[in-house]
């Protein structure tokens, strides 16, 4: 009976996650080849689709699978359990709102997403306020409805990583906070000088594109599973694991954002090729959570792409390419890449100073959801905590408090992935070390090989049958632990801006 129970979920499962890859293809389509007066009748469809798509998880089959599946928990294996875990929470997440108030939330956030451009666009968080008000005041309520126990911010932060709660994130991010503003301290009082001038000037678009093609190979990223294509801001989407899709973005004024931004989304795009092909039609055929991916295009953009073994492989082939590296040595290119500044900006921040940013945005949002501060007040605690952490301030709202579209979609809670990431690769780096200490030889001869394969076995073909809270224990034998970062960032900076 449970096996064939499991495998009519199986069956629905599998229908589900077509209809949800065709939504996803339309999108992808959408941000790079839709024609402009396509808009209104793309919008439709991808409506009706959703609709359809909506129905499927929360209709009653669902509920009667959760129901008949739940007495036989004890005699599932790891698989099915997870499978069942899965689909209960995405049912629970969906059917706890009432359809009416979800459908006039889905509305006040496209409206919040107009204000936010426009707002954005004028400089004035005025413009964005109100709209932000009810996206707040909605999300509240959705909090009631879906339950806490202690935080409130807690419901939000499970969503992204399951398991997670402020108490154990208070004591990451402080632990974090210290520091990377300790080792921020010590850069600002170094007298090295490190020069960029070589990374700006004119880079041809089709030039940039062949070069990053070539590194998106090299680095691992199957193209016959995948493609790379340009779109306004960078993202990653696949139906599968054999159609992975990539966006870039190329700017011929600077050399590194398009590159970059290519090996980026390249380690999300590995990680969705090497998800066991077993996986499919169980719901867990995707990332363990979004910290997770995010450790993963990290890992190869910053961890391996900005190494200096890695940059000795790349450093001749940007030669071949542009003549601006003529007489660029390779400290001099190591050190360009890995420049520190605190800055305003979130999606430019360097590796270093990049979870103050992410902690900024979580002090506020906790605060903000428990009803400890009002949305009036966010610009200046904005300003306030940027003076602090980061010693720089906004000379607008522009690049303040209005830089990110999160909000504006109800996105609380997702801003921690992006830091979490960091720790989560920097934890992967110290078993693999461990495990093979001359590892990184091989990058510079551009070989990912081994690693990809040690990537493969430990994480990715995983996809999402372990929680992030298991798949770190078993990889690395104890829970996430900011202490690894901490010290490969001293490793990496100290001797870059040459103090201790
Ligand atoms: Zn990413």
């Amino acid at each position: 009976m449970l096996d064939k129970k499991i495998n009519e979920l199986k069956d629905y499962l599998k229908k589900y996650e077509k209809l949800n890859q065709a939504i996803a293809l339309i999108y992808w389509d959408m941000r790079t080849n839709m024609p402009e007066k396509a808009g209104e009748n793309r919008g439709e469809l991808l409506q009706y689709l959703s609709e359809e798509s909506f129905k499927m998880l929360t209709s009653d089959t669902v509920k009667n699978f959760i129901e008949d599946l739940s007495p036989y928990k004890d005699k599932m294996n790891k698989l099915q359990c997870r499978m069942l875990e899965e689909l209960e929470r995405k049912y629970n997440e969906t059917k706890k709102i009432p359809q009416e108030k979800y459908v006039e939330f889905v509305g006040i956030c496209s409206n919040a997403e107009i204000a936010w451009e426009k707002a954005k666009e004028a400089k004035d968080f005025e413009i964005f306020k109100p709209h932000l008000e009810k996206v707040v005041k909605y999300t509240q309520e959705f909090i009631e409805y879906w339950g806490y126990n202690n935080d409130k911010y807690d419901t939000l932060l499970d969503k992204y990583e399951l398991g997670l709660t402020t108490e154990k994130l208070d004591k990451i991010f402080n632990e974090l906070k210290v520091g990377i503003i300790e080792i921020l301290s010590k850069i600002k009082e170094s007298s090295k000088n490190i020069n960029r001038d070589f990374l700006y000037g004119h880079f041809n678009a089709e030039k940039q594109k062949e070069l990053s093609l070539r590194v998106l190979e090299k680095i691992g990223f199957d193209m016959k599973a995948g493609r790379l294509d340009v779109s306004v801001h960078p993202f990653t989407t696949n139906f599968g694991n054999k159609d992975v899709r990539l966006t870039t973005n190329y700017h011929e004024d600077e050399f590194t954002s398009a590159l970059f931004s290519t090996i980026h989304e390249g380690g999300h795009g590995i990680y969705e090729q090497n998800i066991s092909d077993d996986l499919e039609g169980t719901g867990l055929q995707i990332g363990a959570s979004m910290a997770i991916h995010e450790s993963q295009s990290r890992f190869y953009e910053n961890i391996l792409g900005r190494s200096k073994e890695f940059c000795s492989y790349l450093l001749p082939l940007a030669k071949e390419y542009f003549d601006d590296f003529k007489n660029v040595s390779l400290d001099e290119f190591y050190e360009a890449m890995n420049y520190v500044e605190a800055s305003l900006i979130r999606t430019e921040a360097d590796e270093l100073t990049y979870g103050l940013h992410i902690i900024i945005r979580y002090e506020i949002e906790k605060d903000l959801i428990n009803g400890r501060i009002k949305v009036e007040d966010l610009k200046k605690m904005w300003n306030k905590k940027y003076r602090e952490y980061l010693g720089v301030e906004p000379k607008n709202d522009a690049e303040g408090i209005l830089q990110d579209m999160h909000w504006s979609d109800g996105s609380f809670g997702y801003f921690p992935s992006y830091a979490l990431g960091n720790l989560y690769g920097a934890q992967f780096l110290n078993t693999l070390i461990n495990e093979k200490p001359d590892i990184f030889e091989d990058l510079k001869e551009g070989k990912f090989t081994e690693i990809n394969e040690w990537l493969k076995e430990k994480v990715h073909r995983h996809g999402a049958l372990y929680t992030p809270n298991e798949l770190i224990k078993n990889i690395t034998g104890e829970e996430l632990n900011p202490k690894y970062f901490i010290e490969y960032l001293k490793n990496k900076y100290y001797r870059i801006y040459n103090v201790k």
